[in-house]
């Protein structure tokens, strides 16, 4: 794999733009994208989260359009300017409205939030019962399948993130992973391959073992990015994840947009 189109700089919650350029030539990339953390989101309880965060690209796009283009004087490696924004049903409209303003080479869709919640908060989860679990995994699906037929984005991210959440873990049922196969089928939104927690917690590869086979099984095109936050997780997880890809047989493609 010669690119890395997940990553985060402090645009978002990652490091500084320049270093993660520098540690993505240094590993021998050809192509890294800053895919910085976006919430476009009207509704009051996202815009307190999102100031909190600080996950404000929809503010500091232009000015995080000016450093990339001096940053690419400087470095031997094509970046892209992408983004990873939360997605829910009821933003859709903002969502598209954002993608449309602004001019990015390509779109990460994520589902985040559960029941107003970071689907990575776990004591929040644990404190539910089993089956209010359960259902929040299949709601987990249903936002995710709508997301992939809506075709808005060009990847969906890390599409089992509930899987890093040991409340959340193995929750999920064959036949939601059957009509998310379904949903990318006739989708030109792709799945990501994503190394976010391959090293550390999960200690697998986003989708894990059986999703990624059902996937597989049903001929959809993978695409990847390791979601790195810091400069040393791009040799760290980029190997990681060529070795893992190689173990398992699986290609990894660009999405459409890129490849024209
Ligand atoms: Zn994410
Ligand atoms: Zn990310």
């Amino acid at each position: 794999m010669d690119f890395d189109l997940h990553t985060h700089t402090t645009y978002s919650d990652g490091a500084i733009m320049d270093m993660m350029a520098s540690a993505a030539e240094k590993y021998g990339l050809k192509e890294v994208g800053f895919a910085d953390h976006c919430n476009v989101s009207k509704r009051e309880r996202m815009k307190t989260i999102k100031y909190g965060y600080g996950f404000n690209l929809d503010q500091t796009y232009e000015r995080r359009e000016k450093a990339l283009k001096e940053l690419r004087k400087r470095r031997d490696i094509t970046i892209y300017s992408a983004v990873e924004m939360d997605y829910d049903p009821r933003d859709e409209e903002e969502i598209e409205a954002f993608l449309q303003e602004n001019n990015f080479h390509y779109s990460l869709g994520s589902v985040h939030y559960l029941d107003g919640m970071n689907i990575h908060v776990e004591k929040y989860f644990a404190r539910r019962t089993k089956k209010k679990r359960k259902k929040l995994v299949e709601t987990y699906f249903d936002r995710l399948e709508r997301m992939i037929e809506l075709e808005i984005f060009d990847v969906a991210s890390h599409i089992d993130l509930f899987e890093r959440n040991q409340a959340l873990q193995g929750l999920a049922k064959i036949e939601d992973y059957k009509r998310i196969a379904e949903a990318f089928k006739k989708s030109r939104t792709m799945p990501e391959i994503n190394a976010g927690r391959a090293l550390k917690g999960l200690k697998e590869l986003h989708p894990t073992e059986e999703f990624r086979n059902i996937l597989v099984e049903a001929g959809i095109s993978f695409t990847a990015g390791t979601d790195s936050h810091a400069p040393e997780d791009i040799p760290q997880l980029n190997s990681h994840m060529d070795k893992r890809l190689q173990e398992l047989g699986i290609a990894v493609e660009r999405p459409a947009v890129l490849q024209s």
